[in-house]
């Protein structure tokens, strides 16, 4: 399992084995949503805010 550097707070994220590119996973210290810009090396980015989507 690999673990990243949550760019907003700089605490360890654990990553799931089973995690894949572009993923969003949550910072367990700062409950920041987080993207998964790369896997090798593990890269995070602050997932942007994602606005309510009501369709077309
Ligand atoms: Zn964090």
């Amino acid at each position: 399992m690999a673990t990243a550097t949550c760019p907003s707070c700089e605490s360890d994220v654990a990553l799931d084995a089973a995690s894949r590119q572009h993923e969003i996973v949550e910072c367990a210290d700062c409950r920041g949503e987080l993207e998964i810009l790369s896997l090798d090396p593990v890269l995070l980015a602050l997932a942007p805010e994602v606005e309510e989507d009501w369709g077309e």
